[in-house]
């Protein structure tokens, strides 16, 4: 099956052709496993274009995520209707974790210790917290930096951590402390082990940083070979795909969240890459060239 035999347009089905599209992008990616148990998570492991590293699918929420259509205030009713999405727009919490250079990183940390899956899933990858050795932070909402911590502890004892130094600088030094407690928590714990990075940049890993901003003021998209991770550059991937420019609430700056998402879809459709996202619906990745 190849992917440039589905001539349905997203836009009038929806949530089934991402379904496809996901299915269609297993067959032409590489999924391998790094582990014994990482075998059984077929599709959700992908190897990347470098031939030795690899991306596993984390899902960190428990059951079923399902937005309803008012999350996306924007989204007209006929939109909804449109795309069949009356009964809600499939979503979930993940992060991902990267086997690279012999080492093992994360891309987010999802709810926490208590409320999200992360570390029961990492157990039966056979990966220990003190294993990881890098944390790769798109943002500092808290379902991407809650699990960082637990009870005044960093869950990742042995972790470097990659912030952006405008998503830290808006965090830490510009919004009120009352309503930051979590992030500055997280950014104390780990101060030793902070690394400050610009949009541009390319860190271990050959690990690049893509400006994203707009769904909060430093959202980072980082990619590495073909594979691009997209924090939340989109929440309901069913109603955002065909219609960049509807916004979920959580973007806290609409017009440059439209811009970003417009631009990094584009990127990411032009340059065939497999894309990861925190809020994807299951298995959280999605090949967006077939998406237009
Ligand atoms: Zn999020």
């Amino acid at each position: 099956m190849k992917l440039n035999h589905l001539s349905v347009s997203y836009a009038l089905v929806g949530s089934l052709i991402l379904t496809a599209s996901l299915l269609l992008a297993s067959c032409t990616s590489k999924p391998i496993a790094t582990t014994s148990s990482a075998k059984n998570l077929f599709p959700n492991t992908y190897a990347l274009d470098d031939g030795e590293s690899t991306i596993t699918w984390i899902k960190d929420n428990q059951g079923t995520t399902m937005h309803e259509a008012g999350l996306f205030p924007d989204a007209t009713p006929e939109v909804i209707a449109e795309l069949g999405l009356q009964y809600g727009i499939a979503s979930t919490i993940s992060c991902f974790l990267l086997h690279a250079d012999g080492k093992w990183a994360l891309f987010d940390t999802g709810l926490g210790i208590g409320k999200g899956q992360l570390i029961t899933v990492l157990d039966s990858l056979n990966v220990s917290s003190e294993s990881i050795s890098e944390l790769f932070i798109t943002h500092f909402h808290g379902d991407h930096i809650g699990g960082m911590v637990y009870e005044g502890k960093p869950v990742f004892p042995n972790a470097e951590v990659y912030v952006g130094q405008r998503e830290y600088d808006a965090w830490i030094n510009e919004m009120p402390k009352e309503n930051t407690r979590m992030q500055r928590e997280a950014m104390d714990v780990y101060k030793n082990r902070l690394h400050f990075f610009q949009f541009g940049d390319t860190l271990t890993h050959g690990i690049v940083c893509i400006d994203a901003v707009g769904h909060t003021p430093g959202h980072t998209v980082f990619q590495k070979g073909n594979l691009l991770v997209i924090g939340d550059l989109l929440h309901g991937a069913a109603l955002q795909i065909p219609h960049p420019e509807i916004c979920a609430r959580f973007d806290m700056d609409k017009e440059q969240a439209v811009a970003s998402r417009i631009r990094i879809l584009k990127y990411a459709a032009d340059n065939n890459l497999l894309m990861a996202g925190m809020h994807l619906p299951e298995p959280a990745f999605i090949k967006p060239g077939q998406a237009k």
